[in-house]
Parts: structure tokens; C-alpha cells; sequence
């Protein structure tokens, strides 16, 4: 079994036993303020290989390096601009991350052969200090197999990684519940390459129009416009978007085996057998919940999930991302 170390907050001595594990090259699951990492000492090509292989990553795909302050980010990256020290200032710690220019200290595996790095600093205290006792920065992708739920609690983790991580630090549901807004500041005009908790206007305050990603990266491309396979962040379980209210019964009526409908905001009557789960018109808190519920519908033997199509402004931009992704068709 792997092991599952409940951890009470900064001071807790299982930081200081996982902070141990990492310099020695191993995997340490850890929460953070978005979704749960699995971590390795991210100067160490070898442990970072360990990350690539436990989750099943494609050696195309880069992965974040978790920092515990804007002077580590420094020491990584090439070039820090007056907009990544601004973007740091405001937003640091927290869950944004920032793609600059990596300098030769990064290990390529970490860039997954690239010219950039991509740095965060967490605002989880359990993953401060964990990187702090370490004194490394931290790879830290999603503790979860490639191109499924990323976790939002350390059962999550254990259920996708299993004995590919040597420990898994339980901090309890994670709080954004959704992966962190990406920026790429590396070349050109500043680029949203994943939407996440922080919004693009938030960001457009401090360094002018930033563009939005929209391409999805074909199999075998280097994602430096990045992690973003159409077909990622997915439930086992069929899901499909549908607009609220319309044609229910036409839809639902012609499915069969184990079935549940989301409604954002109000329930309508739902078809006899149809499991109905209500969540609040509100992103952040549909965000926090996303997951979780996609884990507990998998969990419950669900096969199909309709689920309504949230709003169109801007403050639903990173759950319709999320949503957009996890109704992909599988590639053959
Ligand atoms: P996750 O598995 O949720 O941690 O995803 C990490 C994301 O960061 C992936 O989408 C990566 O492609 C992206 N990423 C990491 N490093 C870079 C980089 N150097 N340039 C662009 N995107 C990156
Ligand atoms: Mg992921």
C-alpha cells in the first residue's frame, strides 16, 4: 500500500521525512491551493524521469517547477522582466504560473527539451514549506495518471498513482479545485496558454491585452504551447455538454445503464433512473467542485454524464476550458 502521511499544516514532522525523500530522488504527492502535485527535486534529471514514467506523461509535455519565492524564480530563468516581477509581487504566492526563459541550471527533461521554464510559487502552506525543508525547486505536475482527473484530495492520488509514488502528504480538499492560470512571458505578446483561477483581465491590469491560447497541440509535438492534448482532464465516465432545460427527455430518455445530469443553478424534472446533481451558477465554486464530483461519478460506476454548458462570459473561462477538454472524443 502506499503510504499516507496526514499532515496538519507547516510545522507537521512529515514535511521534514518527505523533504528527505525528494533530495533523495524520490516522488512525494503533496496538496497545493489548486489541485494535488506529484513531486521530485526538479534539478534532478533522474527523479523528474520518475515523474515522466508514474504518470504515464509523454516526454513532450513539460512540466512546472514549484518555487517558494520570486528570488528562486530569479535564479532559474534567463531573463526576469519588469512583468514577471510585477506578476510575481501581485500574484505570488498563488496559482499562477509564469513561462520565461530557462537558464542553464534547469535540466532539460524538466523543459521537456525546450528553451522555457515554467515557475509557480504555491500558496498552499504544506507545499512552502515542503519545497522550503527540500531547498530545491519542485517539479510538480498533477498527481495523477496522463489525461485523467487531475486530484483534489489524496485518495485521488493514491487510486490513480498507486505504489508509483513513495509517499503521499494528505492535506485535506484541495481549495481552487481547477490547475493553475498559465502566462507564457517568453517571447512576444504575453500569452494565456491554460485559462485557470486567475482571470485574463486580473492579469491585463498589470501587463496590458494578453492573447488567449487556442490550439490544441497535435500527439508527439513539444507542448510549448503546452499540456493542452484536446482530450485531458477526463472522467471515465462519457461526458457530454448539453444546454440547459432543452430536449431533456429526448436526450436522456434514449440512454441506458447509469446516468446523471448537472444542472448549474436549478434542477429541472429529470427522466425516472437519471441521478440529478444541482451546482451552484457560480464558477469558483463550480471550479472547487468540478473534479471531485467527476471522481465521485467515476467511483459510483456512472457511464454517462450530461452536464449543462456553463455561461460564456469570462469568469466561467477556465471551467469551460476544463469542461471542453474532458468531453474530447478519445483519439483512436
Ligand atoms: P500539470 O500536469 O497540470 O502540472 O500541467 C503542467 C502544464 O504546464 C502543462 O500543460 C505543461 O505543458 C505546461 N508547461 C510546463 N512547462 C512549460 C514550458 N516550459 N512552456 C510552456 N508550457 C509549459
Ligand atoms: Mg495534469
Amino acid at each position: 500500500m502506499t503510504r499516507i502521511l496526514p499532515v496538519s499544516g507547516p510545522e507537521d514532522p512529515a514535511i521534514a521525512e518527505a523533504a528527505g525523500l525528494l533530495r533523495a530522488g524520490g516522488l512525494v504527492a503533496f496538496p497545493t491551493e489548486t489541485v494535488y502535485g506529484l513531486g521530485a527535486d526538479g534539478l534532478n534529471p533522474k527523479a523528474v524521469a520518475r515523474i515522466y514514467a508514474a504518470k504515464g506523461r509523454p516526454a513532450t509535455n513539460p512540466v512546472i517547477l514549484h518555487v517558494a519565492d520570486a528570488a528562486s524564480a530569479q535564479a532559474l530563468v534567463s531573463r526576469w522582466s519588469p512583468e514577471a516581477q510585477m506578476l510575481a509581487e501581485r500574484f505570488w504566492p498563488g496559482p499562477l504560473t509564469l513561462v520565461l526563459p530557462a537558464s542553464d541550471t534547469v535540466p532539460s527533461i524538466v523543459r521537456a527539451g525546450g528553451p522555457s521554464v515554467a515557475l509557480r510559487c504555491p500558496a498552499h502552506p504544506v507545499a512552502l514549506a515542503l519545497i522550503r525543508a527540500t531547498g530545491r525547486p519542485l517539479a510538480a505536475p498533477s498527481a495523477n495518471r496522463s489525461q485523467h482527473l487531475s486530484p483534489t484530495l489524496a485518495q485521488h492520488v493514491a487510486s490513480s498513482l498507486g505504489e508509483a509514488v513513495d509517499l503521499i502528504l494528505d492535506g485535506g480538499p484541495t481549495e481552487a479545485g481547477l490547475e493553475s492560470t498559465i502566462l507564457d512571458l517568453s517571447s512576444g505578446r504575453p500569452c494565456v496558454l491554460r485559462p485557470g483561477p486567475i482571470p485574463p483581465a486580473d492579469l491585463e491590469v498589470l501587463v496590458g491585452p494578453v492573447d488567449l491560447w487556442t490550439g490544441a497541440v497535435q500527439a508527439g509535438d513539444r507542448q510549448a504551447a503546452p499540456g493542452m492534448a484536446e482530450r485531458h482532464y477526463a472522467p471515465r465516465a462519457r461526458l457530454q455538454l448539453v444546454a440547459p432545460g432543452s430536449g431533456l427527455r429526448e436526450t436522456l430518455g434514449e440512454t441506458s445503464g447509469s446516468v446523471a445530469y448537472v444542472a448549474l443553478g436549478t434542477l429541472p424534472p429529470l427522466p425516472p433512473g437519471v441521478r440529478g446533481i444541482l451546482l451552484p451558477l457560480d464558477a469558483d465554486m463550480v471550479g472547487a467542485r468540478l473534479y471531485a464530483l467527476l471522481h465521485e461519478l467515476d467511483d459510483a460506476g456512472c457511464e454517462r454524464i450530461f452536464m449543462e454548458r456553463p455561461p460564456e462570459d469570462e469568469a466561467w473561462l477556465a471551467v469551460r476550458d476544463r469542461l471542453r477538454r474532458a468531453s474530447a472524443k478519445e483519439r483512436p
